[in-house]
């Protein structure tokens, strides 16, 4: 069969083949992208390479300190798991304490970071990026990463949790900094509407926060925001904008980004 590939006119119709399967993917997977993306003309280079560069050193600083922390922690028995088989009700429980935990931390640490000095010390540095993409989660102060990623640390120390929380826990806080910096909108229209899910940050709202520099500073839940009225007003009609510009000719979306 190899044999038959390899001559001439086989791989030809299989190059064809492979080409215009090739394009159909890509411009797919592009369309599906470009019709995503919260602000569309938002990219600068500039910005992205300083990204790169802040996310490698906070990286290796963090990387050093967390480990090295989180190590000593494990070896003194300040932080222990419980191996037993768990129910799903105390997983459920589990996550839902860590999940809003970390967010009333967080919304409070990052409102504390908005105020000067702090902000010009520490947090000034991440809002360097005012159209968010995956980098941006990394591109923070050494020092905000430790503050932020220290949670899990502490959360450990005083609760002990099983094991199958904490294969939830760790991608659960990876992901959803990855999601809200991603800069493209993945979430269904009807998420601002629904009650049942409203409480729950999308892409959108963490990127408000980047561009206006101010409000929307929850990082798993509007909970906060709503309770302490610092939810953009604008917020939940810019999230409408998502879904009809992706309606809208391409000429016709560039005009109402820039309105
Ligand atoms: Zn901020
Ligand atoms: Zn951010």
């Amino acid at each position: 069969m190899f044999k038959g590939l390899m001559s001439g006119d086989d791989m030809l119709s299989l190059w064809i083949v492979l080409f215009v399967a090739t394009g159909i993917l890509s411009g797919i997977v592009t369309g599906y992208f470009r019709t995503r993306k919260i602000q569309p003309k938002g990219f600068k280079w500039k910005i992205f390479r300083n990204e790169i560069f802040f996310a490698t050193i906070t990286m290796t600083i963090v990387g050093t300190v967390m480990g090295r922390l989180s190590g000593w922690l494990n070896a003194h028995g300040w932080i222990t798991f419980n191996h037993a088989p768990a129910a799903w009700w105390q997983v459920g429980l589990e996550y839902a304490l860590y999940f809003f935990l970390f967010d009333t931390y967080f919304y409070w640490f990052h409102r504390w970071m908005h105020v000067e000095p702090i902000y010009s010390w520490v947090h000034k540095l991440h809002h360097k990026s005012t159209s968010p993409n995956v980098l941006t989660t990394l591109s923070v102060n050494p020092l905000e990463s430790v503050i932020n990623g220290g949670f899990i640390s502490i959360f450990l120390t005083i609760f002990t949790i099983h094991d199958a929380t904490a294969a939830l826990i760790f991608p659960t806080n990876i992901i959803m900094g990855l999601y809200v910096h991603s800069g493209y909108e993945f979430m269904p229209r009807w998420w601002n509407k629904s009650w049942a899910t409203k409480w729950f940050i999308t892409a959108t709202f963490h990127d408000q926060h980047h561009r206006f520099f101010t409000g929307n500073f929850g990082g798993y839940t509007t909970i906060w925001d709503r309770i302490c009225g610092t939810m953009r007003p604008k917020f939940e009609t810019d999230y409408e904008k998502n879904f009809s510009r992706r309606s809208l000719p391409a000429q016709a979306s560039a005009a109402e980004e820039a309105a």
